[in-house]
């Protein structure tokens, strides 16, 4: 870190404790001994602000990158899958090892720790006003099959570390810094991504859908997860939401997962916005018949409404005018599937992003109306029309996006404010927090696959962004 960070982590110290002893001196008292120590190391690094800070204050303000690195390839050990792959499901033996790993670094980072029925973790480092709501941070370490190791795992060690950074450097947090591990990013086991920080945006829909979840070994949610020692007899899910105001800030560190800071050479990414996809199931029938008997006139062919579908669907997402609406038809079944038959029965699947909410939706409706008149025109029947889900996409935060932009800047780090494409527990924390996220640069964007990976400068820049964030957050 650059003097520029001493100085200023030390003023975000300095700053906070004046406001605090001029505003409340009861609560100034309650913390007395947090107090002096806090103006011990404020003394020793800047009690003299313009001056440069001794060379021993800025080795201990830098982040331990190979302890990081060791506690990346340490974690991607406890996986199904051989290595370099990594493959850690909800609820396993190995994700059962991994969390323990996880609370185990939480506890030696002095956090305080906790689980909600579900087991989402959360490590709590107490600030001084402990009342205020706290500023939270994390991500997710389970990993879909054969996959790599940075992927969510680098926001929950490097959260970890942010942290170790900030008490190295003597900082103390006015609002309390808590790190999350949320339960089952991935939708691998049990078909529903974002489980853990769904719940805890509250969904009333998936708490009672989890009840008649099964995966495909017929095992219920439930009894995986008591298995794995969480959901308890009668424990009631509700108890898994936060609400809004528990958290004044929410930042998760991640690592790109597409190519555009590597390209571009840029280590930091500030994310403005979440994109957030709409999937859709249609289905059409016709009579079928014999591709050279059957004319043209008498013909309804559910191939020919599936085809039209797709090109309606291209023609609705261009009509938006924005380069970040997207759609794509990934799946068109076709039967019987021969080569002489006349598709008798077409099956679509339709995936439709934006950042913006309306205009997504506005996408959605008009592809619900083609189905329709298509339908109609070629005499095929609509027998399947299936908004599977539909997720509000979610803005990043002003404030969030300004502490991460000053905290780059600070750490003389380029950045480039771009569009989260995939999505992230951000998305949900969004409807209890204010949001923001920070991407590095991965190897040619790789991800979900064993080649994922960031190089340790970038991890290291990364979690000294998310450290200077987590502390201007937490005294604002
Ligand atoms: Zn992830």
């Amino acid at each position: 870190m650059s003097s520029q960070i001493v100085a200023s982590l030390v003023l975000l110290c300095y700053f906070s404790h004046t406001q605090i002893s001029a505003s409340a001196p009861s609560i100034l008292a309650d913390h007395h001994e947090d107090e002096d120590s806090t103006i011990k190391t404020m003394h020793q690094f800047s009690g003299y602000p313009s001056s440069e800070p001794n060379h021993d204050s800025l080795s201990s303000l830098t982040l331990d990158t190979q302890s990081l690195q060791n506690q990346i390839d340490e974690l991607a050990t406890f996986s199904d899958s051989p290595p370099p792959s990594v493959t850690r499901v909800l609820y396993t033996d190995k994700d059962v090892a991994a969390r323990r790993y996880i609370k185990n670094l939480m506890g030696l980072a002095g956090l305080s720790v906790r689980e909600d029925t579900i087991g989402n973790i959360f490590g709590r480092w107490d600030g001084y006003e402990p009342e205020l709501a706290a500023v939270g941070t994390g991500s997710h370490i389970d990993a879909i099959p054969y996959s790599g190791k940075y992927d969510g795992v680098v926001g929950v060690l490097g959260a970890i570390e942010a942290i170790n950074v900030l008490k190295k450097a003597g900082f103390k947090p006015k609002r309390s810094l808590e790190v999350i591990m949320f339960t089952s990013e991935e939708p691998t086991r049990f078909g529903i991504s974002c489980l853990g920080s769904r719940l805890i945006a509250g969904s009333d829909t998936l708490e009672k859908a989890l009840k008649n979840t099964y995966d495909s070994q017929n095992v219920s949610f439930s009894d995986a997860a008591k298995s794995a020692g969480y959901v308890r007899d009668n424990d009631d899910l509700s108890g898994v939401l936060l609400k809004y105001g528990t958290y004044s800030g929410f930042v998760e560190l991640h690592i790109e997962q597409g190519p555009i800071l590597e390209a571009e050479g840029i280590p930091i990414g500030i994310v403005t916005a979440i994109a957030a996809p709409a999937s859709i199931k249609v289905d059409f029938e016709g009579e079928g018949g014999h591709a050279g008997a059957a004319l043209m006139p008498n013909r309804n062919d559910a191939g020919l409404a599936a085809a039209e579908l797709a090109l309606a669907l291209e023609r609705h997402v261009l009509e938006s005018g924005s380069i970040d609406t997207v759609g794509t038809v990934g799946i068109l079944d076709l039967h019987p599937r021969a080569v002489n038959s006349i598709p008798s029965k077409a099956h679509v699947e339709i995936d439709t992003r934006d950042i913006n909410e309306t205009r997504r939706n506005i996408v959605v409706e008009k592809i619900h109306q083609s189905a329709v008149e298509i339908a109609k025109k070629r005499k095929v029947r609509l027998s399947g029309f299936e908004i599977v889900n539909q997720d509000p996409p979610a803005l990043a935060d002003k404030k969030v996006i300004e502490a991460m932009e000053a905290s780059s800047r600070e750490l003389n780090l380029d950045y480039k404010l771009m569009v989260s494409r995939a999505y992230h527990d951000s998305l949900f924390m969004a409807r209890v927090s204010p949001m923001g996220m920070i991407f590095i640069p991965c190897y040619k964007g790789y991800s979900h696959k064993p080649e994922e990976y960031a190089a340790p400068k970038d991890l290291a820049n990364g979690v000294k962004v998310l450290a200077l964030t987590l502390a201007k957050l937490s005294v604002s």
